[in-house]
């Protein structure tokens, strides 16, 4: 489905980002595997695509770092010649009731999770409109939609991704290249691991299909994105969340 393809998916050490990587390369894609602080497991996840036959490189950059990103954009495009997919997964969180939250907290959350998807998106998007060609995915969340206590700044940069999501579609649109973007809700990673049992079970009353979701639902939807089965949708969030969001 996605032969002779080369995708860049951020943060694609852990979590969802790692499975992501791996169900784009099981689809023939070649695959930039983006990491910032873990580079065994990106390594690791290397190693998983490579031994199955794939075709893999690591690129470490701090998606949130301007200039870092420009320079891995253009080793790609040294290297490959072309970007046909970008995956906008990199982020964050760092919960906080308003009344206690930071400026540190805020600000680290918006730089990396909404400027760090800008600057790939700055980088990326001359080479794929040279090409006539692109597919963005960038990976949201239903707090972005909802909202939820304690994660204003979260919400913030998410909802912000979507805005993004849809400005893009309409200015890279006629070139060929759909921005989409994906709204995960409770996914068992890193980042929800934290959660008490006693909050997981909760929120498990809450949602229709009675469970956290793996992080494959959410990696099936963005090779969907990923693909030509998807060409003539864009601008859209897909909601990927059991149907906590009804
Ligand atoms: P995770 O397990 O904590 O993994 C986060 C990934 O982001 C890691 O690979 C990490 O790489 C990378 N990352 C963090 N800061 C980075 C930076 N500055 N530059 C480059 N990479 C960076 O999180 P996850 O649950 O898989 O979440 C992935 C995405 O899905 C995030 O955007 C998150 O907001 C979204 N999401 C998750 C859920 C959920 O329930 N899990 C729900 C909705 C949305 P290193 O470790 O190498 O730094």
């Amino acid at each position: 489905m996605l032969k002779e393809k080369v995708a860049l998916v951020t943060g694609a050490s852990r979590g969802i980002g790692r499975e992501i990587a791996l169900t784009l390369a099981s689809y023939g894609a070649t695959i930039v595997i983006n990491y910032n602080g873990s580079k065994e497991k990106a390594e690791e996840v290397y190693d998983k695509i490579t031994n199955n036959n794939g075709k893999a490189r690591l690129y470490k950059a701090d998606v949130s770092d301007f200039e870092a990103v420009k320079q891995m954009v253009s080793d790609i495009k040294d290297e490959f010649g072309r970007l046909d997919i970008l995956v906008n997964n990199a982020g964050i969180t760092k919960d906080n009731l308003i009344l206690r939250m930071s400026e540190e907290e805020f600000d680290k959350v918006i730089d990396i999770n909404l400027k760090g998807t800008f600057n790939c998106l700055r980088h990326v998007s001359p080479l794929m409109l040279k090409q006539r060609y692109g597919r963005i995915i960038n990976i949201s969340s239903i707090v972005g939609i909802h909202g939820n206590t304690g994660q204003l700044n979260y919400s913030a940069s998410k909802a912000g991704v979507i805005g993004m999501t849809k400005s893009l579609a309409k200015e890279l649109g006629s070139r060929g290249i759909t921005v989409n973007a994906v709204a995960p809700g409770y996914i068992n990673t890193d980042m929800t691991e934290g959660l008490k049992e006693q909050w997981k079970d909760l929120i498990k009353e809450q949602i229709p299909l009675k469970r956290f979701g793996e992080t494959t639902d959410v990696a099936q939807t963005v090779a969907f994105l990923a693909s030509d089965y998807s060409s003539y949708i864009t601008g859209q969030t897909i909601q990927v969340d059991g149907g906590l969001g009804i």
